[in-house]
This record gives structure tokens, sequence and C-alpha cells, in this order.
């Protein structure tokens, strides 16, 4: 078989890292770009280049800055009593799409995990608890994976926080067992959001 310019089996390569990308959608990928207008290209590279600076992690809630502004944090509107806590800043966007949430946010950043490594240092608790302190929460959702991971996450954190006067509850009904939130469809998490529960 004919092999394919350096450059392009690269570029072939890189593509494939993208989640449900093969080696046939890569090699349509990379076609395609190179038949795109330089302009183009130079304007997707330098939004590659300053992605990761552009898009940084709120130092407060760990949630995805716009514009170096955290719009949940700077909201004057939204319930800051209420904190909405998650594994990762993705799952903001799947939880906003239901509408039925206007607290603030809480990114773990991980789920507990002992296996992959992933202890209750990496939860980060201390500042989870500061943030409680001081912005005198006193509702907590947890809206974590219904999976092992989340569970214990869940229990953990109910087990930390026990001495808060704070009321935790955690998405339960209509979140299928074993799944992770951003696969759960919004009516779902919508409802999934109503039936919170509090956690035993
Ligand atoms: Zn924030």
């Amino acid at each position: 078989m004919m092999k394919y310019p350096k450059d392009l089996a690269s570029l072939i390569a890189y593509l494939k890292k993208l989640p449900g990308v093969g080696q046939k959608t890569a090699e349509r990928f990379a076609f395609t770009l190179l038949d795109w207008e330089e302009q183009s290209l130079i304007q997707m590279a330098t939004s590659l280049e300053s992605l990761k600076a552009r898009i940084p992690n709120c130092s407060e809630c760990g949630c995805l800055m716009d514009e170096m502004t955290c719009k949940f944090c700077s909201s004057e509107s939204r319930d800051i009593s209420c904190m909405c806590v998650i594994a990762s800043p993705r799952d903001v966007y799947a939880i906003e799409q239901t509408g039925n949430f206007n607290g603030i946010y809480h990114v773990l950043g991980t789920l507990l995990s002992p296996l992959d490594g992933k202890t209750s240092d990496n939860l980060e608790v201390p500042k989870l608890k500061e943030r409680i302190e001081k912005l005198q929460v006193r509702e907590m959702v947890l809206a974590l994976d219904s999976t092992i991971e989340g569970d214990a996450t869940s229990l953990f954190l109910k087990e930390e926080l026990k001495n808060f006067d704070v009321a935790v509850s955690r998405l339960a009904f209509g979140l299928p067992v074993g799944s992770a939130l951003d696969f759960v469809d919004e009516g779902t998490l919508a409802q999934a959001f109503a039936g919170r529960q509090v956690v035993q």
C-alpha cells in the first residue's frame, strides 16, 4: 500500500486520538482539512494553540471560564446557598440544559477511584469545606455519576460534611445505574434533579 506523506500521516494520527474517530474517519478529516483555505487552517491552529490559556478553570468553583469570567460565581441572580457538586466541568452544561438548577457549582475534578490512584486527597475536601463556610451553603446536591465511583464519592462527602449544617441530597430518580452524567439525556437529568434524594 502506498504510504501517505509523512505530515499527512502525522495529522491522521492526531485526529485518531479523538473519541469515536477511527482510521477511515481520520483520513477523511485529514483530506478535508487539506482542502480548506489556508486562512481557515491558520484560524483553527490559533484557536487550538491558545485553547487552554483562554479557557481556564475558575479558581473558586472549577468551572470553565468564559472570556476570563466565571458566569456562575460572578452572577448575582444565582442562589449561592445551594451548591451542586460535580466531577467534571463539562457536567455543568448538561445540568444547565435542564433549567432546573439556579445555584452555584463545585467541581471535584475526579471521583474516588482507588484503582486509578484517585483517593480522598484528590477531592480537595478542605477547599470544598472552605467554600461551604464562606458562602454559607445550606443545600448541597451531589450530581455524580451513578457508578461505583460516584456512590463511593457521595458517601464519602456525606460523611465528611456531617458536622456542617447542610442538607445533602443526591440525584437518583431516573438515573440508570452505571450511567455517566454526560451520557444521560436532558429529560432524565431534569427528572433526576427534581427527584433528588437525601443521602442516607
Ligand atoms: Zn466559578
